[in-house]
This record gives structure tokens, sequence and C-alpha cells, in this order.
């Protein structure tokens, strides 16, 4: 690709963290910010700007018409109303969902070339009508998912077991939300089962798994937003895109027999290079796992009736 392109739509918290890593990881030459609120995309487009000195060439632009979308290699959505403290992220999707309807519709009239990369709450249930409404192929669209809270486990993992967490294979699967769950059956460190590695216990892989699922409460509970660390999965995940990495991370997808579940998005690990979801790992799952995994689904499913019905 020459020129990449990205365009961010909603410029709040995380869109903008996401165009800034994007910026000092050097991922794109041109970032477009999209928000209904053109002043606050202006403001965002403007400070980042001012940093070009101290970053890698790149054009920075902002908006509030959605097609300016137009010629971006990647499309991020990140537009939509924020969890609020004490609300689950199942709570938004009525509201989100209404947002979506009419803004999926315009974004891929100006541009149907583009991954469509989701990551408004709750993401499965959003990925799943961004699919829809867009009329797109299931490898083209497609949530962020449970990648950030891999990202969570595998940190409270390498710190609980003094390691870096990029040595950590471990995933977080199902839902992006309540209802995830841990896959510890095959969770690796160097090869090593973990429950093979030195100073592992059941006790502290639940520890783990319990500050993952917490994890978002307790910031938003304290700064009232998460959006440093999605910022920099975002980040990964365009660039596995642009640079056709084939980079393995776990995203909400399209499912349509994965232990028998199907007609929803959900997270299992997937292989992602430029043309968006490359491959998807049949993980082989505990009986209790597979459980979890169908409890997941029933609970989106259960939603995706209410707004998709
Ligand atoms: P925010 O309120 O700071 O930003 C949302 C932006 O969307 C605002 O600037 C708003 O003006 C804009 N917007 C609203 N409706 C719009 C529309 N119709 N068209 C264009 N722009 C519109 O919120 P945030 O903290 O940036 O969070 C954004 C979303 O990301 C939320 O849904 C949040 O729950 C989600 N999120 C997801 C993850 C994840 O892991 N998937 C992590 C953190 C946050």
């Amino acid at each position: 690709m020459d020129k990449r392109k990205v365009a961010i739509v909603g410029a709040g918290f995380v869109g903008s963290t996401a165009a800034y890593a994007m910026l000092v990881q050097a991922i794109a030459e041109e970032i477009v910010l999209i928000d209904i609120n053109k002043e606050k995309a202006e403001g965002e487009a403007l400070d980042l700007e001012h940093g070009i000195q101290f970053m890698h060439n790149a054009k920075i632009t902002f908006s509030n018409d959605f097609s300016a979308c137009a010629g971006a290699d990647v499309v991020v959505i990140c537009a939509g109303l924020a969890q609020k403290p004490g609300e689950t992220r199942l709570d938004l999707v009525k509201k989100n969902a209404v947002i979506f309807k009419e803004m999926v519709p315009k974004l891929v009239s100006a541009n149907r070339e583009a991954i469509y990369l989701v990551v408004s709450n709750p993401v499965d249930i959003m990925a799943f009508l961004t699919l829809k409404y867009s009329g797109l192929s299931p490898n083209k669209v497609f949530g962020s998912g449970t990648s950030l809270d891999t990202a969570r486990f595998r940190y409270y993992i390498g710190e609980r077991l003094s390691v870096h967490p990029s040595a950590v294979h471990a995933y977080i699967m199902g839902e992006h939300g309540d209802s995830e769950f841990p896959v510890i059956s095959n969770a690796t460190i160097a090869g090593l089962k973990i429950c093979d590695v030195e100073g592992y216990n059941c006790q502290m892989m639940m520890e783990c798994y319990d500050k993952t699922k917490k994890a978002a409460y307790e910031i938003i509970a304290r700064k009232g937003a998460t959006y440093y660390a999605i910022g920099l999965v975002i980040s990964k995940i365009v660039d596995a895109i642009l640079s056709d990495e084939h980079h393995v991370m776990p995203l909400s997808v399209y499912l349509d027999n994965y232990y028998d579940e199907g007609g929803l998005c959900m997270s299992v690990p997937c292989v992602i290079g430029k043309e968006g979801i490359v491959k998807k790992y049949q993980l082989p799952l505990a009986k209790e796992e597979q459980d979890k995994l169908h409890n997941s689904a029933k609970i989106l499913k259960d939603i995706l009736k209410q707004v998709y019905p």
C-alpha cells in the first residue's frame, strides 16, 4: 500500500488516543478524524498536528461528514456513547444500535473497499450490526473483541509469573463483557503448559481472570473512561491489516459454525491481514470452556433478538 489512510469515526477518548498511538508508531500517512461534534474533531486534529515534528510525517484531517472516510484502507468505528460508571456494556446496546443504523450505510456508500474495525460497545453487537448494515463480506467487518481483555489477562499473568506479557499465550474468548472466559486448558509460556510453570496455581490464575474482568469497571470508576490500552490495541490491529502481517489476535468475528455456534459475532483467535480476517482458529477447548462459550453466545443472541429481530 502506497499511502496508508485510516479513518477514525468518533474522535472521543478512544478514537483520538488510537490516532495518537498510530502516529507515534508510524502506522499511517493519513488519518482523518470524523465526529458529529466537528469542533471536537478539529481540536484533536490540531493537537495531534502540533506533534508531527516529533513523529513521522503524516496528514491529519477532520470532518463531521461520513464521506470523509473515502479512500481509507481501514475505517475504525469508535463513535457512540461510552459506558457510564456502574453501567454494563450491554446496557448501551439500544442507544448505540440506533446510531449505527443511520451511520453505517453512509460510511459504506463512501467506502466499500475498506476493512471496518468496530470498537464501540457492546462491541460484539456493534460488529454484527455493522456487518449487516454494511452488506460487506464477514472477513472485512469485525470488532476488537477480547483483544484488550486478552492483553490485560496476559499482563496480570506475566506480573504474577515474572515474565513479559508477550511471552504469555493465553486467551480471553467469548463476549467482550461480563461473560467472557479465560482459556486455561491450552495456555502456555515458552511452550510449557501454564500449569507446569513455576509459580502457577489455580487460585492465582482465577485472580488474574477476575482482575481482567473487572478492569474496565475499575478504571471507569476512577477516571471515567479507558483509552490508552485500547488505543494501542487498535493501532496493532490496524498495523496488522496495513502490513498484511498475519498477526493472531482474538477478534469479534462473524461465526457460522464454531463449536456449533453461528449467526453472531464473538471473539475467537483470528489471523489478520490485508484482506481482514484470513483465518479463524478453532481452539481445543475443555468441556467447561465450551460451556462458557455457549453461555456467551446465548447472552449475545438474546440481545441481538432485541436489536436485530
Ligand atoms: P467518547 O464519548 O469520548 O467519544 C465518543 C465520540 O463519538 C464523541 O466524540 C461523540 O461526539 C462521537 N459520536 C457520537 N455519536 C456519533 C455519530 N452518530 N457519528 C459520529 N460521531 C459520533 O467515548 P470513548 O470513551 O471514546 O468511547 C467510545 C466507544 O468505545 C464507547 O462505545 C466505549 O464503550 C467503547 N470502548 C470500547 C473498548 C473495547 O475494548 N472495545 C474499550 C474502551 C471503550
